[in-house]
């Protein structure tokens, strides 16, 4: 029996609506219109369109509830 593996996928989770706007730049390309897809614990994930790069923010002090 062959086994699959399944690949990593961290589980992003939904970003506050407060935060859904917030934009960062991007580490690469320094473009700064990168927006948030989601959070992982209290980073805020960000992607960079033009590099497909996904980055990391501490999250502005807020409370996930
Ligand atoms: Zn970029």
């Amino acid at each position: 029996m062959a086994r699959k593996y399944k690949p990593v996928v961290l589980p992003l989770r939904e970003v506050p609506a407060a935060l859904t706007e917030e934009r960062a730049r991007c580490p690469i390309c320094e473009d700064r219109s990168s927006g948030v897809i989601g959070r992982l614990g209290l980073r805020l994930v960000f992607r960079c369109e033009r590099c497909r790069v996904r980055f990391y923010r501490p999250s502005p002090a807020i409370r996930f509830g």
